[in-house]
């Protein structure tokens, strides 16, 4: 198939939505990264993504909708807490876990009574799903395990051949995937860290935020996650990745004293030249939310120099630092050096 890539406007606006209506994928800007989008309420077509991402079936996808009234068509009901959330941080990076509507088929939840729900605030997303009159089913548009596409080009490369539209919205301006939360339990549980962080959910809910132990750690084996995507080795570039905890001195000093070919350490913005490796930059030291901006794109720039092995400094675990640290983790296969 031949993989069209259009810029966004009213052309590649009307030709998604086209598409998408005719239970085809489109791969489609966010704030967040870019994603792989279907008609959610239609399973051959949601199906189509889980094909092209090679991703696997246990793994549900996010559905997103551009009006607080198209809400109450994907779920069975809109808990209190869902609404002061949304009114909080909607349009914007939060999924919301609730129990799903008789809509929304299997195929998009993976068989869970639940769906996860957002409401994108990039124009471009919400000019399209406006369009075709359709909640989107749309995971992140890489192929699965490899770091998500922040831009147009990320995606077209991992998806070239196997959709029939990219629609390109430029670079996502935060850079990793939503934060993801469920009120579908007894408790609000953190399932995924990201730009909106535990605290800020907490302020607008009025109560306290448990945090799902497989964002911190790993699964133990035979354990199962509350919420699947965050059991893989996942957001890895073919190079290895080892995570390296210690300040930048004794940072310094691990990569002098371990010399190797083909490895590329990871900086912040200012340590270029003061690294006795090749140096590539990932956002500023004391700003979280450049380090998510950069994260996905260094971690495939490193497969574009053809590193064989990538250091990286150990993010904090608090606040936004907790999304960053979170895929880097995965990325790492959990792969940490106390220094
Ligand atoms: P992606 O869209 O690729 O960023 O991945 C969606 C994330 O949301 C994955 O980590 C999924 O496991 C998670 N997710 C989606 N739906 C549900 C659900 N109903 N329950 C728990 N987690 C979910
Ligand atoms: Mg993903």
């Amino acid at each position: 198939m031949e993989t069209k890539l259009l810029s966004a406007g009213p052309q590649a606006i009307e030709e998604a939505a086209r598409l998408l209506r005719a239970g085809e994928i489109v791969g489609i800007p966010t704030e967040t990264v870019y994603g792989l989008a279907a008609d959610a309420t239609n399973s051959a077509a949601v199906k189509k993504i889980f094909e092209a991402k090679g991703r696997p079936q246990d793994n549900p996808l996010i559905v997103h909708i551009s009006r607080l009234e198209e809400l109450s068509e994907v779920v069975r009901e809109v808990p209190p807490q869902a609404l002061r959330l949304a009114e909080a941080y909607w349009p914007g990076p939060l999924t919301i876990i609730m129990k799903k509507s008789a809509a929304i088929p299997a195929e998009t939840c993976a068989g869970l009574d639940t769906v996860a729900v957002r409401m994108p605030s990039h124009p471009v997303a919400r000019e399209i799903i406006r369009a075709c009159g359709l909640p989107l089913a749309a995971p992140s548009a890489n192929l699965s395990g490899l770091p998500s596409p922040t831009t147009a080009q990320h995606t077209f490369r991992d998806l070239n051949g196997r959709v029939p539209l990219i629609v390109d919205g430029g670079p996502c301006a935060v850079g990793v995937e939503s934060t993801v939360i469920t009120v579908a339990g007894d408790h609000p549980t953190l399932l995924r860290p990201g730009y909106i962080t535990k605290e800020q959910l907490e302020s607008a809910l009025g109560e306290e935020v448990a945090l799902s132990s497989a964002i911190l750690n790993k699964l133990a084996d035979g354990e199962v996650a509350a919420s699947p995507g965050m059991k893989y080795k996942h957001y890895s570039p073919r190079a290895d990745v080892v995570i390296l905890k210690g300040d930048f001195d004794a940072y310094r000093r691990y990569l002098e004293s371990h010399p190797q070919e083909g490895a590329y350490a990871m900086c912040y913005e200012g340590e270029e030249n003061r690294l006795p490796l090749p140096c590539i930059p990932c956002g500023r030291a004391d700003d979280p939310a450049s380090q998510a901006h950069a994260l996905f794109a260094a971690l495939r720039q490193a497969d574009d120099l053809g590193a064989k092995i990538v250091y990286a400094h150990c993010p904090a675990q608090d606040g936004l630092s907790m999304a960053v640290y979170n895929r880097l983790i995965r990325a790492a296969a959990f792969q940490v050096i106390e220094l």
